[in-house]
């Protein structure tokens, strides 16, 4: 931890102070801020000065991940904070809860916002119980992941598996999909925006990297110019990829569903992959786009008629089945992924959506 308090209650940042200061005060009695037991001072040449329990028990301070990356990350943030003219507070208890975020800005307005540096790997049970802290008490969370986190495996690919899916953000409906990483070595943000999950773990989104000291606190969360068409190309490669071996390390269930559409006569291969198309809800489907979109196509959009009407229930209904438990809780958005999909198909002029939204064929399936 960051901060402990003396014996006369004074809390003291230790980072704060300079070498003589922080030599003087290892004379004193310092105390856990949450389990009120003795701390030790840390300092030296290559850490930055810190507290540490004097015997490691079970203490909610005793962060998991509270490795130095991540106590020089939080300090950085800290300052970098302070110096825009935020007030904010490192490792400040929430009033009646046993939590204390990295760092907790107090809006003028009264509002808070808790910021989160995660370095280190979390649990799904400790990841909901602390945003749901956060949640009951109007409080805004921000998850920043190390950037000892960021795995991008070439211009537009990263390798994003479901667990690291959990903290993608969309604070509000006009904002931006993306992940936010910060490197507490090169002292640099990484938002990866524009992102199109591929229901796998290798994922399609865009880079941006910029110093600490040439970003202010509100631009981590606006868009950021698009590289489209090579976006969408990323994409439809690694669908295509992904049709031409539908087999390969696919989980039992789409295995058996595959199984199936061939029992019923179709090749996958035979879905042109421009009727494949990315949607930003794909987060709460379990199975690839080709999966789902696939299986829209054999029960639903294939079978109708030019000219016949398809409701939104008989779409989701066919979809239901793909639905998973897991969602990001910082997004915040209502379309469903089928709609956003009907909505694409409605564009490229397979359908067309009726006033009372219900979709109409307008031209023969493309297979
Ligand atoms: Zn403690």
């Amino acid at each position: 931890m960051l901060q402990a308090q003396l014996d006369d209650g004074r809390m003291i940042l230790l980072a704060a102070y300079r070498k003589e200061q922080i030599q003087f005060f290892r004379q004193a009695h310092f105390f856990c801020p949450a389990c009120r037991k003795p701390v030790k001072i840390r300092a030296g040449k290559k850490v930055i000065p810190h507290f540490a329990h004097v015997h490691i028990q079970d203490c909610e301070m005793e962060g998991k991940g509270e490795g130095l990356y991540h106590l020089r990350g939080k300090l950085q943030l800290y300052h970098w904070l302070k110096n825009q003219g935020y007030t904010v507070n490192v490792e400040e208890r929430i009033p009646n809860a046993q939590r204390r975020p990295d760092l907790l800005v107090h809006a003028k307005d009264g509002k808070k916002m808790a910021i989160e540096y995660q370095c280190a790997s979390i649990s799904d049970d400790e990841l909901i119980s602390r945003n749901e802290v956060y949640q009951q008490r109007g409080i805004k969370a921000v998850w920043i992941l190390g950037g000892n986190r960021l795995k991008r495996t070439s211009t537009y690919l990263l390798h994003l598996p479901k667990k690291e899916q959990r903290f993608l953000m969309k604070l509000k409906q006009n904002l931006p999909l993306q992940m936010l990483y910060y490197c507490a070595d090169t002292q640099a943000f990484c938002n990866v925006q524009h992102i199109l999950l591929t229901g796998k773990k290798q994922t399609v989104g865009q880079f941006y990297f910029r110093s600490l000291q040439q970003t202010r606190f509100p631009q981590l969360f606006h868009p950021l110019p698009k590289h489209q068409q090579a976006i969408e190309l990323a994409w439809k490669q690694l669908q295509s990829r992904t049709v031409a071996k539908p087999l390969t390390y696919a989980p039992r269930s789409v295995k058996k569903w595959i199984m199936q559409t061939y029992e019923k006569g179709y090749l996958l291969q035979d879905i042109p992959v421009s009727v494949l198309q990315p949607v930003e809800a794909q987060y709460s489907l379990s199975v690839p786009p080709f999966i789902w979109q696939t299986d829209l196509w054999l029960n639903q959009l294939h079978p109708a008629t030019v000219g016949e009407n398809i409701t939104i229930a008989q779409l989701l209904y066919t979809c239901q089945k793909w639905a998973t438990a897991i969602k990001p809780f910082a997004v915040h958005t209502n379309k469903h992924p089928v709609e956003t999909y009907m909505e694409k198909l409605c564009q490229i002029g397979l359908f067309e959506q009726n006033k009372d939204g219900s979709y109409v064929k307008k031209k023969a399936s493309p297979f």
